[in-house]
């Protein structure tokens, strides 16, 4: 197992610590800032051994180097982004594994947000870090790739055992709903997500993580091959891919 304590930064990002108790090693998953990631860890008496970053963006690895300064640990990140993780001992490449201690995370390829994108699934602990490729009800801007790869990025992880816990890296969570409930308005699991989330964020908790099973049923970009949300942004009967981008750019543009 892996025990995941997640540390809310900046405005909306989400840091992870995890700590695999066999081993005691711990990994710190897209560190925007080092401050909170150490004082956490000083607090759980946690001691960090790696870093594993998903993408190359400021707000993913901004901490790597003061951490890595502080603790000695080893910092695992996208082989095809290698040039742009600063600090980086262990590029890792899709099909690639990640051992911490007893716990195994696979490496998926995901491009689409950025061109050297990767997500971590630690099977047997059930968890998937998937940076901004995959939020809940929605997923990462296209700075540097094309629909075609995000939709196949966001398939393979879609694929996925549905009781996975989606960690991602920002909570969009209720603006995304905003958005999703345009396209996919007839979405039952959509509209009682709108709730629990709307209950959640005025309480002041987190949304993340989500379930691959949840975002299976209310995220609209995981959904670009149903007929609601194809007939959702008028589309019906086109190519998943034709559908994906138009969801895309209806987002970008809400
Ligand atoms: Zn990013
Ligand atoms: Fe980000």
């Amino acid at each position: 197992m892996l025990d995941i304590r997640q540390i809310p930064v900046l405005s909306d990002n989400f840091i992870y610590l995890a700590r695999e108790p066999a081993s005691g090693l711990v990994a710190v998953v897209d560190p925007a800032v080092p401050e909170p990631v150490l004082a956490e860890a000083a607090r759980l008496g946690w001691t960090i051994t790696h870093i594993l970053n998903t993408h190359h963006h400021g707000d993913h690895v901004g901490g790597n180097l003061a951490i890595k300064a502080a603790t000695g640990c080893r910092i695992v990140g996208p082989a095809p982004d290698a040039g742009r993780i600063p600090g980086i001992d262990l590029p890792l490449g899709d099909g690639a594994t990640f051992d911490l201690g007893a716990e195994r995370a696979r490496v998926f390829f995901v491009p689409g947000h950025t061109r050297g994108h990767i997500a971590y699934w630690f099977e047997g602990a059930k968890a998937l870090f998937c940076g901004d490729t995959l939020f809940s009800a929605g997923c990462g801007r296209l700075f540097e790739g094309t629909p075609g790869q995000m939709w196949s990025s966001l398939k393979r992880l879609r694929d996925l055992p549905p009781d996975t816990q989606v960690y991602c890296a920002h909570e969009y969570t209720q603006s995304n709903i905003r958005f999703a409930v345009t396209v996919d308005p007839h979405n039952a699991d959509l509209r009682a997500r709108e709730t629990e989330v709307a209950a959640l964020r005025a309480a002041g908790q987190p949304t993340i993580p989500s379930t691959i099973a949840l975002e299976r049923a209310v995220n609209p970009f995981l959904r670009a091959d149903t007929a609601a949300v194809a007939a959702g942004v008028g589309l019906g009967g086109h190519d998943p891919v034709d559908v994906f981008a138009e969801v895309r750019r209806r987002k970008d543009n809400f």
